[in-house]
């Protein structure tokens, strides 16, 4: 659909969430207790939601994966819209984005909350070669463990393991210092 059809045929909300995780859905479920029924709207593609801070667990093989997933469906907030949708285009100068397939909508307020690996150049192929994981993907969070055995079965000498925390923005950079204590 093209703009000129937006203004008449789109879905129109007072707040749009992009993201269903623990951040999109805790402003979800904020405001839409404050808001008319329906004014907030969540595009989530997934089913499954997953528990990040217990990820720190899963890579140091204490806990498994499964014991961190729910069913997107239950967390959603009463008054709230789940679009069972991804995002593929932003156009802020029209209020607006554009899901997959083609659907356009349109809000007052927008609230973005996903981490793209995709908008990091080549971090997807790295992700899935070995030696690279990550504890911030629910797709590479096991894999973590496996390298870190593989790592301490091909080690000759003592193994040790050093942690750095980025001096760049971060979601909880102590959790790779909580790791290494595992
Ligand atoms: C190992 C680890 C340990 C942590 N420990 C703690 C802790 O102890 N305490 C604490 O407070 N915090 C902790 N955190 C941080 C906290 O878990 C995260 O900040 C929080 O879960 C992030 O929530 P989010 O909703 O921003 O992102 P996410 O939970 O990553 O959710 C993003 C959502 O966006 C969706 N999405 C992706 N692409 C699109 C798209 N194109 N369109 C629409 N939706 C899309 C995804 O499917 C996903 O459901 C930890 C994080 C990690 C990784």
């Amino acid at each position: 659909m093209g703009w000129l059809g937006l203004a008449i045929s789109s879905k129109h909300f007072k707040l749009l969430v992009v993201g269903g995780g623990a951040g999109g859905l805790g402003a979800a479920s904020k405001l839409a207790r404050k808001l008319p029924k329906g004014s907030v709207g969540i595009v989530e593609p997934h089913e499954d939601h997953y528990y990040q801070p217990g990820f720190t667990l899963v890579g140091g093989g204490l806990m498994n994966l499964e014991a961190n997933k729910r069913k997107e469906a239950k967390l959603i907030p009463r008054d709230a819209t789940w679009i069972q949708n991804e995002v593929v285009l932003f156009t802020p100068t029209q209020n607006a984005l554009t899901l997959k397939g083609g659907e356009d909508l349109s809000y007052d307020y927008m609230v973005i909350a996903h981490l793209r690996f995709d908008k990091i150049k080549g971090a997807l192929e790295l992700l899935e070669t070995a030696g690279v994981c990550s504890n911030y993907s629910p797709f590479h969070v096991e894999k973590h463990f496996q390298e870190v055995l593989t790592f301490k079965l091909n080690s000759d000498e003592e193994y040790s393991e050093r942690t750095t925390t980025p001096s760049t923005p971060s979601i909880t950079p102590s959790s790779k210092v909580f790791m290494n204590n595992l």
